[in-house]
């Protein structure tokens, strides 16, 4: 397993749209592998394949029950509304305010191509959403009904560290 790079901001490989996966080979489990190596080396919640310049439909979310591997993942059924706080990997200390689904079901496949669903709520609902965008092209800032002042940032971290210890970042 290797760390990959995380590309940031304005980089044009994150308002791509990425291709789907046909092939459930020893370079995508590489692939797998090396983004979820990466994403608890960052402390994220998610990871999408874009944002370490693969632009292939694959992502990673942290759930209750591990490290969850999305493949051409889709969004089959919401329930709710969440509006919360919410930060990327690829925008190290921006943090901004986006409605969500409450709950989230997606279909995907696994590392072999096997058909699966999964359903989260709260934060893993809302990485559902987050990564599902980046293989859209989609970042957070354009979902974002605002962003918060650094002032803002610093007030929220004091009154609620453990939610807004940068853990949430995905
Ligand atoms: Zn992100």
């Amino acid at each position: 397993m290797a760390i990959r790079n995380i590309l940031k901001d304005d980089d044009p490989t994150l308002r791509k749209n990425s291709r789907e996966v046909t092939r459930f080979d020893a370079r995508l489990h590489q692939l797998l592998d090396d983004m979820k190596e990466t994403m608890e080396d960052a402390d994220g919640a998610g990871l999408a394949a874009p944002q370490v310049g693969v632009l292939r439909r694959v992502a990673v979310v942290a759930t209750q029950d591990g490290i969850a591997e999305l493949i051409n993942p889709e969004i089959i059924e919401t329930e709710g509304e969440q509006e919360g706080l919410e930060g990327c990997l690829s925008f190290p200390g921006l943090y901004g305010i986006v409605k969500r689904p409450a709950k989230v079901t997606v279909r995907a496949l696994d590392r072999h191509g096997e058909e699966f669903t999964l359903t989260g709520e709260g934060i893993v609902a809302r990485a559902f959403c987050h990564e599902i965008d980046h293989l859209d092209g989609i970042v957070f800032t354009e979902r974002a009904e605002r962003i918060l002042t650094p002032e803002e940032l610093e007030e929220l971290i004091g009154s609620r560290d453990d939610e807004a210890d940068g853990s949430d970042r995905t």
